[in-house]
């Protein structure tokens, strides 16, 4: 049995580096301030939108 190396990313936020993990409760955010700060960047104008990913999550999109 193969045991998979956790995978780090980046938080979106603050650049540090989260393992992505079940214990990761706010992935791909480090924390859940970073999560809010994050939302808050939405709301405050929609040309955020441009999906710029830190990481290819292929096929690990898991409950958030
Ligand atoms: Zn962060």
């Amino acid at each position: 049995m193969a045991h998979e190396p956790t995978k780090i990313i980046a938080c979106p936020t603050c650049k540090k580096s989260v393992p992505w993990t079940e214990e990761s409760k706010f992935r791909p955010f480090c924390s859940k301030r970073c999560r809010l700060l994050d939302l808050g960047a939405w709301t405050d104008g929609d040309r955020y939108i441009s999906g710029d990913r830190d990481f290819d999550g292929s096929n690990e999109e898991e409950e958030r």
